[in-house]
C-alpha cells in the first residue's frame, strides 16, 4: 500500500486505558501459554445462571465438524444486558434516541428499559411466542426495535431483524427462509424526511407468508385502524395490561440467539445463525477492548440494527457493558451535511463508529460543515464495512478527530459476530487503511489459491485457522451449505472470502473480496488499491474498480468514478487520472477504461456491489443476478447506458 505512515497513540489520549499496549501484550502472551485461561477470563465477564466448566470444543474438519463454546453453561442475554446493571446504575441512560427530525430526542434509563422489555416479553408470550420460535423484526431505527430484540432474548425466542429499507419481496423471502410465524413492525418509518410504509409493506409481504400467526404493530395510541383483525396486535392496546416483571429464560450457551441475513454484496444473502453464550462474550469483550470503553462514555454507532454492526455495537456489546448507546433514526445529510457532528455535540458523544461510505460522502462536502462544530467530546473514532481509503482515513483523523482521536479500522463480518482484525484504541500504532493486527486468540492465516500457507510479508486469501467465541454456528436450515461455503475451499480453515496483504511489520491490509482481485498481465492487483489511488486525487469523491476480459492482459481495469461536486467530467481529466494512478501505483495498474458514474450501485448498508459493475464492464448487463439488496436500482440503468456509449 502506498501510505505506510505510522501514527502513534495521539498525545493527550486519556489514561488509564481499558487495555493499553502492555495489557494487550499480556493478553497475547496469555494466549500463547494458556489459551483456555484467556477464553475463560472473557467468559467470566458475563453473568451465568449455571457457570460453564467446558470452554471450547471445535473441529473444522468435515468428518467431525463442531463449534461449541462455554457449552455446559446457562445464561440469559437480556439478564446480562439489563438486570445485572439495575442495582448500581438503574437510573443511568441505556439508550439516547435522536430522531430523524432534529427536534426529537429522549433518553431511556436501564430501569425503564427493564420494564419496557419485560412487558413486550410477556406480550409475545401471551400471543403464543415460545422458546426457539423465530420472530422477524422489521422496524425503523428506534428504541422499540431494541426492546423487541431484547424481549426475544428474555424468553428464548430467536430474532431475525430485517432492515426497514427492504421491499415487501425481500421481507417475505426472509420470513419464509427462517419459517417465522411472528412479525414486529410499525405503521411507518422516517429517514431523511421521507416516510417508509412499513406496515403496508408487511401486509404485502404477508400475502406470500400464510403461516404468520401474529403481527405486533408498534404504536403510541390504541385507536389506529388495523387491517387484519385477529392477526394484527396493536401493542398500545394491550401493553398496559402486561406485567413489568418477566423471568429470564435460562438458555444453553449454544442455544440459537438470532438469525441475520448478510448484506448480499457478493450474492444471495445467507441466514447467518449466532448462538447465545459465545456471541455475547465476543460482542461484550470487543466493544470494551477495541473502543477503550470507559464507564460513563456515550457511544454512537451509526449502523442500523438491521445489520450485524447494529446488533453487536448498538445493542448487545454496549448494553452488556452497561454503556450508554445512541440510536439515530436519520441519515448523515439530513437536514444538513453537518448532522453527524451536530449530534456529537448535542449528546456529547465520546466514541463514534461509522462506515467509509459515509465518511467519503461527507468528505465530498468539504471541511467547513465539520469545522463549524466543536466535537471536543470525541475520544475514539471507528470505521467498519469496507476498506477505508487512506485519503478518507486521513480526513477522518485530521478533520473530524482534529488529530486527537485514534481510529479503529475494524475488520469483521456478519459471520464473525464481532471484530477480529482491528487496532485497539490507544494501544495499537495506526497505519491509514490497515486494520492492523488480530485480536488476542484470533488466528488469521494467508493462503495461496492452492491453500498453501504463506508466511512473512505476503499477499493472498484470508482464512482464520481456529475458532473464536463469536463465530457463526450455521446457516439457518442448511448446515451442509455452511460447511460447504466456509470450510471446503481450504479444508480445516474458515475462509473469509476476502483478499489480504501482510506487510513487513505484520499489519494486515484487506484488499477486497477475493472475487474482486484483478489479475492484470499476471499481476494481482486489489480493487481497494486502485480505488484508493483514485480517491486520493482531489477531483475524485468515490471510485469503484472492476476487471473485464482483455485480449492481451487477461484482465483490464475498468474504473467507475464519481467526481467531487462542481468538477467538470472532461476527456482531459480522464488522462490526468490515468497518469495519476500510474504514478501512485505503477504502470501495471493503469486504468483501461474510466467511466464517469454520477452514482454507484450500493447495498442498503452502503457497500459498493462490484459484481454488478463487473457484469456491466463485461458487457453482460442481462446477467446482473440478485439485485434485491440494492439501495437505488436506478443508478444501474444509467451506468449500463454510459458503458454502451463506450464499447
Ligand atoms: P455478502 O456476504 O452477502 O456478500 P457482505 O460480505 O457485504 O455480504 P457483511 O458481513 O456485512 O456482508 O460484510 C463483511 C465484509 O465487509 C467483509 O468480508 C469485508 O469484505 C468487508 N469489511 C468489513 N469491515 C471491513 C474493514 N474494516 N476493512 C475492509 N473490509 C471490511
Ligand atoms: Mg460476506
Amino acid at each position: 500500500m502506498s501510505d505506510q505512515q505510522l501514527f502513534p497513540v495521539p498525545a493527550g489520549f486519556l489514561r488509564p486505558q481499558t487495555v493499553d499496549a502492555a495489557g494487550l501484550k499480556a493478553q497475547h502472551d496469555l494466549v500463547a501459554t494458556d489459551e483456555n485461561a484467556h477464553w475463560r477470563t472473557l467468559g467470566e465477564a458475563l453473568d451465568w445462571i449455571e457457570p460453564f466448566t467446558k470452554i471450547k470444543d471445535v473441529s473444522f474438519n468435515r468428518d467431525d465438524f463442531r463449534i461449541r463454546w462455554y457449552y455446559d453453561g446457562k445464561l440469559n442475554v437480556s439478564q446480562n444486558c439489563i438486570d445485572r446493571h439495575l442495582k448500581d446504575r438503574g437510573d443511568q441512560v441505556a439508550f439516547i434516541f435522536e430522531g430523524d427530525d432534529p427536534s426529537t430526542s429522549y433518553s431511556v434509563t436501564y430501569n425503564r428499559l427493564a420494564a419496557e422489555v419485560n412487558k413486550r416479553a410477556n406480550l409475545m408470550k401471551q400471543y403464543g411466542v415460545k422458546k426457539g420460535d423465530r420472530v422477524t423484526i422489521y422496524m425503523p431505527m428506534v428504541p422499540e426495535a431494541a426492546y423487541f430484540m431484547l424481549a426475544c432474548t428474555r424468553i428464548g425466542a430467536v430474532h431475525s431483524v430485517v432492515f426497514g429499507g427492504f421491499s415487501p419481496d425481500s421481507l417475505a423471502g426472509r420470513i419464509l427462509d427462517c419459517k417465522s410465524e411472528f412479525v414486529v413492525t410499525t405503521h411507518e418509518g422516517v429517514r431523511g424526511g421521507k416516510k417508509i410504509p412499513l406496515k403496508a409493506n408487511t401486509d404485502l409481504a404477508l400475502l406470500q407468508c400464510p403461516d404468520v400467526k401474529h403481527v405486533f404493530v408498534v404504536a403510541d395510541i390504541c385507536d389506529v385502524m388495523l387491517k387484519h383483525g385477529d392477526r394484527d396486535i396493536n401493542i398500545a392496546c394491550v401493553l398496559d395490561e402486561m406485567s413489568a416483571e418477566c423471568p429470564a429464560e435460562p438458555m444453553g450457551a449454544e442455544d440459537p440467539l438470532f438469525i441475520l441475513y448478510t448484506s448480499g454484496s457478493t450474492g444471495k444473502p445467507k441466514g447467518v445463525l449466532h448462538t447465545t453464550g459465545g456471541y455475547l462474550v465476543w460482542a461484550a469483550y470487543t466493544f470494551k477492548t477495541v473502543f477503550d470503553y470507559q464507564a460513563g462514555d456515550v457511544f454512537w454507532c451509526t449502523a442500523d440494527v438491521g445489520w450485524v454492526t447494529g446488533h453487536s455495537y448498538v445493542v448487545y456489546g454496549p448494553l452488556a457493558n452497561g454503556a450508554t448507546s445512541l440510536i439515530f433514526e436519520g441519515v448523515p445529510n439530513y437536514p444538513t451535511v453537518s448532522r453527524f457532528w451536530e449530534v456529537i455535540d448535542k449528546h456529547q458523544v465520546n466514541i463514534f463508529y461509522t462506515a467509509p461510505t459515509a465518511i467519503r460522502a461527507l468528505m465530498r462536502e468539504g471541511d467547513e460543515p465539520v469545522k463549524k462544530t466543536s466535537r471536543a467530546s470525541l475520544r475514539v473514532l471507528g470505521s467498519v464495512g469496507e476498506p477505508i481509503n487512506p485519503e478518507a482515513w486521513l480526513w477522518y483523523y485530521n478533520v473530524v478527530g482534529d488529530g486527537r482521536c485514534p481510529i479503529v479500522d475494524t475488520w469483521w463480518q456478519t459471520e464473525t459476530g464481532g471484530h477480529l482484525i482491528t487496532p485497539v484504541a490507544g494501544a495499537t500504532p495506526l497505519k491509514p487503511g490497515s486494520a492492523s493486527y488480530a485480536l488476542p486468540g484470533v488466528k488469521p492465516v494467508i493462503v495461496d489459491a492452492e491453500g498453501k500457507l504463506l508466511s512473512g510479508a505476503t499477499e493472498g486469501n484470508l482464512c482464520i485457522a481456529d475458532s473464536w467465541p463469536g463465530q457463526m454456528r450455521s446457516i439457518y436450515g442448511d448446515h451442509a451449505r455452511f460447511i460447504e461455503t466456509y470450510f471446503s475451499t481450504y479444508p480445516g480453515k474458515y475462509f473469509t472470502g476476502d483478499g489480504v496483504k501482510r506487510d513487513e511489520d505484520g499489519y494486515y491490509w484487506i484488499t477486497g473480496r477475493v472475487d474482486d482481485v484483478l489479475n492484470v498481465s499476471g499481476h494481482r492487483i486489489g480493487t481497494a488499491e486502485v480505488e484508493s489511488a483514485l480517491v486520493a486525487h482531489e477531483t475524485v469523491a468515490e471510485a469503484a474498480v472492476v476487471g473485464f476480459p482483455h485480449d492481451i492482459k487477461g484482465q483490464g481495469i475498468w474504473c467507475f468514478v464519481t467526481l467531487v461536486k462542481g468538477v467538470e467530467p472532461t476527456e482531459e481529466l480522464k488522462v490526468t487520472l490515468r497518469n495519476w494512478v500510474r504514478r501512485e501505483i505503477g504502470p501495471i495498474a493503469s486504468p483501461d477504461v474510466i467511466q464517469w458514474a454520477p452514482g454507484l450501485p450500493k447495498t442498503r448498508s452502503g457497500k459498493i456491489m462490484r459484481r454488478i459493475l463487473r457484469k456491466i464492464a463485461e458487457g453482460q448487463p442481462e446477467a446482473l443476478g440478485d439485485i434485491s439488496t440494492l439501495a437505488d436500482p436506478s443508478v444501474v440503468a444509467d451506468l449500463i447506458k454510459g458503458a454502451n456509449l463506450k464499447i
